[in-house]
């Protein structure tokens, strides 16, 4: 499970879930990410330390998962 504010990785039996009324579910890895979502109404994108920990956790998830995501180039067409 991910966070929905910075996309940190949440170990099971921590975090938050939130249900908004309109039935979205949000994660949170902690209160400061709850808060700056809802509170605060920021944009993840405009939070340096989110793109600080976002960077951290993809060099984390990478080095874990050893196997690479299939997105490779879709027939490239040629005029
Ligand atoms: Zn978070």
């Amino acid at each position: 499970m991910k966070c929905s504010f910075c996309s940190a990785e949440i170990p099971p039996g921590t975090g938050k879930m939130f249900v908004k009324r309109d039935g979205s579910v949000l994660f949170f890895c902690s209160s400061k990410c709850e808060k700056n979502m809802l509170k605060l109404g920021r944009k993840s994108r405009k939070v340096k330390w989110v793109s600080k920990q976002k960077a951290k956790a993809k060099t984390e998830a990478g080095a874990e998962a050893g196997r690479g995501s299939g997105s490779g180039k879709e027939g490239e067409s040629e005029q």
